[in-house]
């Protein structure tokens, strides 16, 4: 079945977003890796690398669909992030548009009975329930950090712990 015109520009619009993604977290661990902050960075690094694969994902669906490939301009994300919580907290916000992007994507083909592009996006629903609940709970850590209640971490990681 060839892949109707509308989902070919949605998802090439997605395989873009996910590229922009990768660009964000990029220039975030940029300015962790600036703000002494190399554990950060690295984490940003790995999410950045995620966000790499997920464009490469459609990039080979397209291909496997013979559908064409147009990929979108992006642009030049901040290099300035406030603090970690305001960094973690975009990361969150960027990651509910994905979700609620991937998800308006996943009715398109749904609407146009595109069923091959439908399941494809079964792991992307997924994967976007772990994205959001990994940034959730740093995000949280993070706060207790802010209110001063670090040291409960500590204890966290100690009860985690417990193999008995
Ligand atoms: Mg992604």
């Amino acid at each position: 079945m060839r892949m109707p015109d509308a989902v070919a520009k949605a998802v090439n619009a997605q395989i873009t977003m996910e590229f922009a993604s990768f660009y964000l977290y990029l220039a975030m661990a940029a300015y962790f890796e600036r703000t002494d902050l190399p554990g950060f960075a690295h984490w940003m690094r790995r999410q950045a690398d995620e966000e790499r694969a997920h464009a490469m994902r459609l990039f080979e669906f397209m291909v496997q669909r013979k559908a064409r490939i147009e990929l979108g301009a992006l642009t030049a994300p901040p290099d300035s992030f406030g603090s970690p919580r305001q960094a973690i907290e975009q990361v969150a916000a960027h990651e509910a548009k994905v979700t609620m992007s991937i998800h308006a994507l996943f009715e398109l083909a749904a609407a146009h009975k595109d069923h091959p592009t439908a399941v494809h996006l079964h792991w992307f629903i997924d994967e976007q329930v772990e994205e959001e609940k990994q940034t959730a709970d740093l995000l949280g850590r993070l706060r207790l950090v802010e209110q001063g209640q670090g040291d409960l971490l500590t204890i966290d990681q100690e009860l985690a712990r417990r193999d008995d």
